[in-house]
């Protein structure tokens, strides 16, 4: 069989930069120069083929804009390409890798994200690696067909669902947790595929690239003695569609008649609020357990159920443009559309 072909897609971070030695900074390098970083690359069983999504960015500047044209970057080559490797800031990706698993519909073939804490110019970097890992996971197949056919973030030698993901350290290699599902691949002396827990995608399906995301979404994290003049002008936002809030434990909130008057008041003028606990090493939201979540459901609230933010958020920013029936929209943000949540 022919090698694979896998278009490696830059888009800016910390990744691409190397030691710029009259300056003594970091520097992004030219993706083209990729070899002189890499000169191993050669050898790698695939057919590479590099390109740059302009302007490079630092990924603290990712937003709906940005995510759609990399989804249509990948939908324009889905046909030329067996795998695609998405090299990305380390700070929002997975948003980026939640926002692309609802905006491709029936990808059949790997996407896979990833980045480095440190530069692949300098000697020490993660970089090396990450990169050699995504180009082997978008590379590999089984009787003709790809093992991986999702959205998936791979870093220090784990592959995981990209839409489960979170950073959850800023300086060490293991960058990237996955506290509700378990990790897809992991890599050793042999590539090991935990391939029962690996999305299984019609292949027969049409794949689609959808273009639109909606960003009125906000993030409510309550906290102890928040003030309800603050939450109510967090609702009272101007074209204020929906609200992803972190509440405690599995999923408990306030019940002060004043709080739970502000959210029933937004459900009324059509503001969806899914409810997600602020609890990042495991478990979801299980409303009714306790009374103090009880209310929340009595009036309308969605659970969120073991959902990430990033998730959240971005799975929201998607239906609200791509569901405008409001009932379904419900219904499919309760329900795992690209395995970003466990209801049973
Ligand atoms: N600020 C950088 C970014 O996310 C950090 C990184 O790449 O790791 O773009």
């Amino acid at each position: 069989m022919d090698k694979r072909k896998i278009l490696v897609i830059y888009t800016g971070g910390t990744i691409g930069m190397m030691m710029d030695p009259s300056t003594n900074s970091l520097v992004p390098f030219e993706f083209k120069d990729i070899y002189h970083q890499l000169p191993m690359l050669p050898l790698v069983d695939a057919e590479l083929t590099f390109t740059d999504l302009l302007p490079l960015i630092d990924s603290s500047d990712t937003n709906p804009d940005f995510w759609i044209r990399l989804a249509k970057c990948i939908s324009d080559n889905y046909e030329k390409y067996d795998g695609f490797v998405v090299l990305h800031g380390t700070d929002t990706m997975a948003y980026t890798a939640s926002a692309l698993s609802f905006l491709l519909e029936n990808l059949a073939k790997p996407v896979i994200l990833t980045g480095s804490q440190l530069p692949l110019g300098v000697i020490r970097t993660d970089g090396r690696r990450n990169i050699l890992n995504a180009i082997e996971f978008a590379a590999a197949h089984q009787q003709g067909q790809p093992i991986v056919r999702e959205v998936c973030v791979c870093f220090q030698n784990a592959l995981y669902r990209g839409n489960r993901t979170y950073k959850a350290d800023a300086s060490r290699f293991n960058a990237f947790h996955s506290p509700n599902y378990p990790k897809l691949a992991e890599v050793g002396t042999y590539i090991e595929y935990h391939k029962h827990f690996l999305l299984s995608t019609d292949t027969s399906a049409k794949f689609k690239a959808y273009t639109q995301m909606d960003n009125n979404v906000a993030v409510l994290k309550i906290f102890p003695g928040m003030s309800t003049n603050l939450i109510g002008n967090i609702f009272n936002t101007p074209k204020l569609k929906a609200v992803v809030m972190e509440s405690f434990g599995v999923g408990n909130a306030p019940t002060s008649s004043e709080f739970i008057s502000i959210l029933e008041k937004a459900i009324e003028n059509d503001i969806v609020i899914v409810n997600i606990t602020q609890c990042k090493n495991g478990g979801g939201v299980e409303m009714g357990k306790y009374l103090t979540s009880k209310h929340l459901s009595d009036i309308g609230v969605l659970s969120g159920y073991d959902m990430t933010t990033e998730a959240a958020v971005t799975k929201l920013m998607f239906l609200l443009s791509n569901c405008p029936e409001k009932n379904k929209l419900i219904k499919l943000m309760i329900t795992p559309l690209r395995g970003e949540l466990s209801n049973e």
